[in-house]
């Protein structure tokens, strides 16, 4: 018997892994596994979600017009230029495919977003991965590794998973570096928790230049990661081009409604950011005190942390110990860190709880 055969660059696809939401019995535990918003998301939000519900059987929006008005109004930035998907997930997926296919090359780090490869390897691309610079992104590597193969470049600012950070100057650097035929894909899912002085400049290279997209998100401080909104932000034949491919209707209308009431909470915003600082600084200190041990939190700009076992304690124990605790959070052999954990910065008293189970797997109880 004959069978259908996808394609063998699907086949090479290794499925993304969710964050865990329960133990290995079955039972919930805290999530610090995908960096939601441990302070939910604005009230206005859910209100909007709730009241969306008398239109169930209307199809929203394609042009998700009410939604690209209001990021137009916030950042001060053109709705005609302005893509939107199911989670920035699916514009990252529309940038491969819009400007990648089989033969070609993308280019993205060591320790970089997992769905890059997945989005590269989707349609028939070549996957060429440049080498980090102690986890961090090193711009040279990247610029280094492009060829005349190569299409995109996706380079998340700050980094998932490794919460790294490249200044203004390194990303002005990194598009100067650059073919003009080369897309430079700016993931921007964790912009807001930057304090306002290390804006990496990227909406006004996506702005300015013909090849630079910037994708941004509701799932992340805006505490809306069910509701599955993303977009995109950049030179108008970009924007056409995955518009063409992209999903007609992208997301639902409650959906839209409440990333359009999210936005306008600022305080919201803010208190979630500042909180994300002052509990990351408390919690990087922590690690440094069981240094001898062997822990290291690598320098995070994001709500999260990747936590480096390079002593006796291993990742792996610390994982089983956490979750046995109630605590889920990222263990990631399967992207070559098999040393390290991710933690997602939680409330107050969770984080005080996940301190109290590394100290002890430190042996420092
Ligand atoms: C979480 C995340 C995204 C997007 O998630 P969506 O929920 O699909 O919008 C994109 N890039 C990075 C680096 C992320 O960590």
């Amino acid at each position: 018997m004959t069978a259908p055969a996808a394609k063998p660059w699907i086949m090479g696809i290794a499925p993304y892994v969710p964050g865990r939401a329960t133990g290995d019995d079955g039972r919930r535990v805290v999530k610090l596994s995908s960096n939601e918003n441990p302070y939910g998301t604005p009230a206005a939000a859910r209100d909007a979600h709730r009241a969306a519900a008398d239109v169930l059987e209307v199809y929203p929006d394609a042009a998700a017009t009410e939604l690209r008005a209001a990021l137009a109004a916030h950042y001060g930035i053109e709705a005609e230029r302005i893509v939107y998907g199911t989670g920035s997930d699916e514009v990252l997926h529309l940038a491969a495919g819009a400007f990648a296919g089989p033969g070609d090359e993308i280019v993205y780090v060591r320790y970089g977003f997992s769905v890059y490869d997945i989005a590269t390897r989707r349609v028939g691309a070549t996957p060429v991965v440049a080498a980090d610079r102690d986890y961090a992104t090193d711009v040279a590597a990247i610029l280094a590794a492009v060829t005349e193969r190569t299409k995109v470049v996706f380079v998340a600012n700050p980094n998932n998973p490794t919460g790294t950070y490249s200044t203004r100057d390194e990303i002005a650097r990194l598009h100067a570096g650059l073919p003009g035929d080369v897309l430079l894909v700016l993931d921007q899912a964790y912009t807001e928790y930057l304090d306002p002085a290390d804006d990496d400049g990227g909406l006004e290279l996506a702005r300015t230049q013909p090849n630079v997209l910037v994708t941004r998100t509701f799932s992340k401080i805006f505490g809306l990661a069910a509701a599955r909104v993303g977009w995109g932000y950049g030179a108008p034949a970009i924007i056409d081009a995955m518009h063409r491919i992209r999903a007609p209707f992208a997301f639902g209308i409650a959906a839209s409604r409440a990333a359009i009431a999210a936005l306008d909470d600022d305080g919201f915003v803010a208190h979630s950011r500042d909180e994300n600082r002052r509990l990351r600084a408390w919690f990087a200190g922590e690690i440094a005190a069981l240094g001898n041990a062997g822990l290291r939190a690598v320098p995070s700009k994001a709500n999260f942390v990747l936590v480096l076992f390079e002593g006796a304690p291993t990742a792996e124990a610390a994982y089983r110990a956490l979750l046995a605790a109630g605590y889920a959070t990222r263990w990631l052999p399967g992207q070559g860190l098999p040393h390290a954990l991710r933690i997602t910065v939680g409330s107050e008293a969770d984080m005080r709880a996940v301190v109290a189970v590394l100290r002890a797997e430190a042996g420092a109880g």
